[in-house]
This record gives structure tokens, C-alpha cells and sequence, in this order.
């Protein structure tokens, strides 16, 4: 690393000092701005670099609510507002038990650069709780979700900060959260959060567009090589929201998905998933992927190693942080795997991106492939100022368009810096300038 951005690099850890997530996509970041900083030093003045990766705002707050039994719990709730130059802050809030101050603010921190990616009008932010919606009722999702609302609220708005749904957050949640806004504001400002349904201000192809963006953009690079998606094995991990989706428009393009995990193990359906039951055990019963094998034939349940032990063409890791360290990509590489386009934020350690790009693999870094989600949000946006609704072709031919925008500015920018078919300089170049042109033009703030 050339050695000024080494500098703030170190700076960075001594000041976020346990964070390892975030001293992780820093240092990714960094990494790949030293042509850039070589090529334009003006990007290193200012402390610009040093702006950069200091959080705006950074809140914590305590979640008191009642469970069902009539016990007090208190969680932890965070939001961080990481960067405004290009529009509001714009991430989703993340309920799982894992969630601590380092974790939402290496996901805020990626924010700012794939919502500068989508060219569209939104900064970085990310939030979320310690609280796992595992096993809880509706009822209690509900009084959690309107305590963790009452002080979040205060820092919100349409012209503010706009959360969306990530992990442990989906249409049910985001449902409660708008409810509770609403009541303490008096006001139904629907542009104050995304992911909402159909019913009440959402977008169509909102709920797909993460998935279904992964997957278009794993068809663009393969289209660099004059290929597709078309007859290729794929190993999927997770079976959320992405996961799925990333699963349908993998089978529409020709595709034979053959994986989905959860944290109970991954499942191995070599005839290629049903994507209605994986759909009803997961989305309608809330079920676990144990459920999924035992009404389907020929599929089997694995709980060691992971999904990535399994031979296919292109890996979609679409679950959470570091699922795949540098051992699963040299099994994925011996295995035959060509391509890795990152559902998930950051799913892919170090060693794991250096084996990819090592191999010269097709490899997309999530801030670039999954990237449609958060620009359907900001098309939901859109909607909700226009007080209109598109069609779900209208909505999917823009992410498409979106989609294609971004790997064509990542290859272009890797191309600028000496790097060429390098998606994670491409991503991090073509991503960092745009927001510090901004930055730049709106002084030192
Ligand atoms: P969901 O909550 O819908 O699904 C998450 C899936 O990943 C579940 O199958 C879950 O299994 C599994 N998972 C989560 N944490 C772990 C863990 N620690 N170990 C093993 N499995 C785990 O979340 P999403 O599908 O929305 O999010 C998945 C990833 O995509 C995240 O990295 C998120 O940040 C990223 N992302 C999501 C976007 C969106 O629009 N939703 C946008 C951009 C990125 P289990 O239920 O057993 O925990």
C-alpha cells in the first residue's frame, strides 16, 4: 500500500480499535486507491482520505421491550450516518444477534461506495440490533421493532436518512417500523423507509432486485468472455432474501442452482432447487432448511463444511460476512469454479478474493453485484416523491440498465488504473471518485 494511504490506514485501527470488520473493508478500499491517489494526488489532500472513513454521525441506543412471557429485554440498536455528499444516507437496518458497533459500521462504511456505484442521488448509511427474530413471535417482532423505532425516528426522514430491510429485516419488519414512525410523526412520509409493501408506497421488484441484480451481474462478466449463465451448476449459500431471488433469476437465465444453506447447514439438490418450496418453507413458514429435504426427494441436508465444498461453475455466496475463507476458494477453484459474484456484503475473506484473483476468475465484490438492491430503494424513493407506481417490467428494465451501468463503470475503471477485469479496484475506483469529486466541491464539512 503506497504509503499514505498506509497511514490512515493505521490510523484507522488505532482509533476503531476491535472493529475487524471494518479495519477488513477499509483496508480493501485503501488497497485499491493507491493507483488512483498515484494517478491523481489531489484525492489525498484536504484529508479527504482521512474524511472518508470517519462516520458522520454514529448513534447507539437501548431497545426496551416486553416479550410474550412479560419479561424485560433490552437490546441495542445502532445507526450509523456515514457519508451525505451524494444524498441522504441510504442502508438497511441488520437484526441478528451478531450485530455490534464494528459490524454496522464496515457495512455503512461499503455503503458509501455501491450507492455511489448505482449514480443515483443516495449516501452511506447502515444500522440495526443485537436482536435475533429467531423464535420470536409476531407480536414480539412488533413491540421490538416499535421500541427500536421510538428512538430511531428522531434522526430519520426523507430527506435524511432512509433505512431498508438487510438481514433478520424483511417486509414484516419494515411493516412495524413504518407503522411506528408514522404514529410518532403524525406524518406518512413514505419516502422515510424502503422495502415497504406493495400496498402502502413500495416498490414492485423491490423484493427481488438484490438477488436478480447478483445474478445479472455474474451475466455481464461472463459476457466479457462471450458466455452465460446458460446450463451452469451454481452453489448458492443462504436462503433469505437474496438467496432466493439470486436463485430465480439464475434458473430464468438457464441456470441449474443446486445449493441454499442457512446456520443449520446447506442442502445439496443436484436436480436443481424448487425454488416454490424453498419459497413456502422459508418465506410463508419461517422454517429451516431441515424442512426443505424432508418433503423433497433426492435432495440432501449436510451440517459440516460448508456449501462451497460442492463442485459448480459459479459461486453466489448470498448469507453473511467471511462465509468463504481462502480454504472454500481453493476447494471452489479445484471444483471447476469460473465465477463468484457476491450476494452478501464482504462474504469473501482476503485470502479468499487473493485466491479468486490469483486464479484469474470472473470475481465481483458485493458492493458492485449487489448493488441492485439498494438502487430499486432509491428507485422506490423515486416513487414515493412522484407519488406514482411503475410496473414490475418498468422497475426490472431500469435495475437491469442500473446493473449494466455498474459493471461497465467498474470495468472502465479498472481498465483506467492499469488493472484490467480487476472488479475490485473497478468498484472501489469508480465508486470512491464519485463521492470525493463531491466531497471535494462542498468544502471541508
Ligand atoms: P435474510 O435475513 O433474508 O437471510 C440471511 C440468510 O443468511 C439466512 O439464510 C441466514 O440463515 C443466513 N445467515 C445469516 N447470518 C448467518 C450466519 N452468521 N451464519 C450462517 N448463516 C447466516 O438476509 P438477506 O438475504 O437480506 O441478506 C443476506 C446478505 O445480503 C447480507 O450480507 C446482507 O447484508 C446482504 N445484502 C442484502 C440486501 C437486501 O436487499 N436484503 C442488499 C445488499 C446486500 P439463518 O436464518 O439460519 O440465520
Amino acid at each position: 500500500m503506497a504509503e499514505v494511504v498506509e497511514k490512515v490506514y493505521e490510523q484507522v485501527v488505532a482509533r476503531n480499535r476491535g472493529e475487524t470488520e471494518f479495519h477488513q473493508a477499509v483496508r480493501e478500499v485503501l488497497d485499491s486507491l493507491a493507483p488512483v491517489i498515484a494517478k491523481h494526488p489531489h484525492y489525498a489532500e484536504g484529508a479527504l482520505l482521512e474524511r472518508i472513513v470517519e462516520p458522520e454521525r454514529q448513534l447507539m441506543f437501548r431497545v426496551p421491550w416486553v416479550d410474550d412471557a412479560g419479561n424485560v429485554q433490552v437490546n441495542r440498536g445502532f445507526r450509523i450516518e456515514f457519508n451525505s455528499a451524494l444524498g441522504p444516507y441510504k442502508g438497511g437496518l441488520r437484526f441478528h444477534p451478531s450485530v455490534n458497533a464494528g459490524i454496522i459500521k464496515f457495512l455503512g462504511f461499503e455503503q458509501i461506495f455501491k450507492n455511489a456505484l448505482t449514480n443515483q442521488a443516495i449516501g452511506g448509511g447502515k444500522g440495526g440490533s443485537d436482536f435475533d427474530p429467531h423464535g420470536r413471535s409476531d407480536a414480539e417482532v412488533m413491540r421490538f421493532c416499535q421500541s427500536f423505532m421510538t428512538e430511531l425516528s428522531r434522526h430519520i426522514g426523507p430527506s435524511t436518512d432512509v433505512p431498508a430491510g438487510d438481514i433478520g429485516v424483511g417486509g414484516r419488519e419494515i411493516g412495524f417500523l413504518f407503522g411506528q414512525y408514522k404514529r410518532l410523526r403524525n406524518s406518512y412520509d413514505a419516502g422515510v423507509l424502503t422495502g415497504k409493501g406493495l400496498g402502502w408506497g413500495g416498490s414492485l421488484v423491490r423484493t427481488e432486485a438484490t438477488g436478480y441484480g447478483t445474478v445479472l451481474f455474474a451475466q455481464s462478466m461472463l459476457a466479457t468472455k462471450g458466455e452465460s449463465l446458460e446450463g451452469k451448476k451454481v452453489a448458492v449459500s443462504g436462503s433469505g432474501n437474496v438467496a432466493i431471488y439470486a436463485i430465480e433469476k439464475a434458473q430464468q437465465l438457464g441456470a441449474t442452482p443446486i445449493t441454499f444453506s442457512d446456520s443449520s447447514g446447506y442442502v445439496v439438490d443436484e436436480a436443481g432447487v424448487d425454488l416454490d418450496l424453498l419459497k413456502q418453507v422459508k418465506e410463508v413458514e419461517r422454517g429451516r432448511v431441515a424442512d426443505y429435504v424432508s418433503r423433497r426427494p433426492g435432495a440432501r441436508l449436510v451440517t459440516e463444511g460448508r456449501v462451497w465444498d460442492v463442485p459448480v461453475d459459479v459461486a453466489l455466496p448470498c448469507a453473511t460476512q467471511n462465509e468463504l475463507d481462502g480454504e472454500n476458494a481453493a476447494t471452489l477453484l479445484r471444483g471447476g469454479c469460473a465465477v463468484v459474484a457476491e450476494g452478501a456484503n464482504m462474504p469473501s475473506t482476503p485470502e479468499a478474493i487473493e485466491a479468486f484473483q490469483a486464479a484469474g476468475i470472473l470475481y465481483a465484490p458485493g458492493k458492485a453485484a449487489n448493488a441492485g438492491g439498494v438502487a430499486t430503494s432509491a428507485l422506490e424513493m423515486e416513487q414515493n416523491a412522484g407519488r406514482t407506481r411503475w410496473s414490475f417490467e418498468t422497475a426490472e428494465a431500469k435495475l437491469t440498465d442500473i446493473m449494466t451501468d455498474i459493471h461497465d463503470s467498474c470495468v472502465a475503471a479498472a481498465e483506467e488504473y492499469g488493472r484490467p477485469g480487476d472488479y475490485v479496484l473497478g468498484a472501489n475506483a469508480a465508486g470512491f471518485t464519485r463521492v470525493a469529486d463531491v466531497m471535494i466541491a462542498h468544502g471541508i464539512v
